[in-house]
């Protein structure tokens, strides 16, 4: 208990003046923390929601020890903007980082605490393996995390997997075999308890693909160059699944998985062509309904449950489940989902929002471009999802989603009424007169690496 309250004391320090303090405490009860984010990956894509194809069977096996919430959502569909809400419990508008690329002062807002301090204050040991820039410290995603390990940019040095139509330009990135390779090389040499932030990038794009020998093992389908990028989207999730599952076996056969909470979750995923965009970047539930897994001591094994839920929930399921004092669970935006971990309580009807401040221009291919120069705001209850177009806000969309989970049929005309609230509830957060940051503070570095990754023209 004095160690309880003690770390308590340390943490309103932080909250107050952002010092770490010291000698670090142990809070709580120590249980390790595994936060695996996958990039771009559709939710549907997945064996455990559904999905024909078998791209995940070690996701699935970690779905069947622990809990899959059915209806989970993102608060963006690029990646720093969405990791910055995974890893704060905050929405946009609160963590402050509110697009890809910006000025210089476009990051994470430094006036709220990150998981990554929050633990690291308590005494965790701290690591974070990510695998491209847009997850990086350029954003200030290293925020808390004692080592934070983003050498992924390593010219010529990557296995230069050509396939027909498709070429390699973009190295800075890694694959899911060395992420899981520096991040098992740093769990042996930590004692204690420790949060390591796992990320994986190989199903973003097809510039760095799994190794020939994996490959090998697929017959490219007859068809069209998408037909063969959506197959190589799963191959990517596959090979992804298979070094996640590396990770988690050998927390297991050291001992460690019994006293681990392991949460895995995308940032988003992928158009692959729907609702005529082929990457991500919008707010269709293509691209903002992301898979989300919970397993640890207590949850209840291979339970399924359909509330809504948002990815600003994990920050204050996972400090709940480590016991830290209400005061710090509750000082973020996201709820604790513990209750509905251990099967003891029904979630709340959640509202989740989800922003685009800068739809961007990508190329995925020669002859396609994803293009859309608009700014989008999203509110959905579950039942119903709200849309609006900032620049045309005569574009703006209404979907029934337990009616069309496709969202083919835009009601806005016929339910007028029900998009007045939900626009209303996006005025409230003060939402619909944000502007977006501009490229003027871009430096020339950070703009040539967007443009390997394909993100700007
Ligand atoms: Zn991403």
């Amino acid at each position: 208990l004095i160690g309880k309250t003690l770390g308590l004391i340390l943490l309103l320090a932080i909250f107050g003046c952002r010092e770490v303090p010291e000698p670090p405490l142990v809070t709580g009860n120590g249980l390790n923390v595994v936060l695996i984010t996958l990039d771009t990956t559709r939710a549907d894509h997945l064996g455990c929601y559904g999905y024909a194809k078998d791209t995940s069977p070690n996701l699935d096996a970690l779905a069947r020890q622990g809990v899959l919430f059915e209806r989970a959502i993102s608060s963006a569909a690029v990646t720093p903007v969405s990791h910055a809400s995974i890893l704060t419990g905050l929405h946009p508008y609160s963590h402050g980082l509110r697009v890809l690329h910006g000025l210089e002062e476009n990051t994470l807002s430094t006036s709220n605490p990150t998981l990554a301090e929050i633990l690291g204050a308590s005494g965790y040991q701290t690591g974070a393996f990510v695998s491209a820039f847009p997850s990086g410290s350029r954003f200030g995603l290293d925020r808390g995390f004692q080592t934070f390990d983003e050498d992924y940019a390593r010219p010529g040095s990557s296995p230069p997997v050509r396939s027909s139509g498709i070429v390699e330009t973009g190295l800075n990135q890694r694959r899911a075999d060395e992420t899981t390779d520096r991040a098992l090389r740093w769990l042996e040499g930590v004692e204690g308890p420790f949060l390591l932030w796992a990320h994986y990038f190989d199903p973003h794009d097809a510039r760095l693909l799994p190794p020939r020998s994996y490959l090998q093992q697929f017959r490219r389908p007859e068809g069209s160059v998408q037909d063969w990028l959506r197959e190589l989207y799963d191959l990517e999730i596959g090979f992804m699944d298979r070094e996640i599952g590396r990770l988690l076996s050998v927390l297991r056969s050291a001992g460690r998985r019994e006293s681990t909470i392991v949460v895995v979750v995308s940032d988003h995923g992928e158009g692959l062509g729907d609702h005529g965009w082929w990457t991500h970047g919008v707010l269709y539930e293509e691209q903002i309904h992301v898979p989300l897994i919970i397993a640890g001591p207590g949850a209840v094994a291979g339970s399924r449950n359909d509330a809504l839920v948002r990815t600003i929930d994990i920050v204050p399921t996972i400090l709940d489940w480590l016991e830290f004092h209400p005061s710090v669970v509750e000082s973020v935006e996201g709820r604790s989902l513990l209750g509905a971990v251990r099967g003891q309580q029904a979630i709340p009807r959640l509202v989740a929002y989800a922003d685009s401040l800068n739809v961007l221009t990508y190329r995925p291919w020669k002859g396609w471009a994803d293009e859309k120069d608009e700014m989008l705001f999203a509110v959905s209850d579950g039942e119903w999802k709200y849309i609006h177009h900032r620049n045309r806000e005569q574009e703006s969309e209404l979907y029934n989603l337990v009616e069309d989970p496709g969202e083919t049929t835009n009601l806005i005309a016929e339910r007028s009424d029900i998009a007045r609230l939900m626009r209303k509830n996006l005025e409230e957060r003060a939402e619909l007169s944000t502007s977006a940051p501009d490229t003027d503070g871009m430096s020339r570095e950070d703009i040539e690496r967007l443009q390997s990754l394909g993100y700007v023209q």
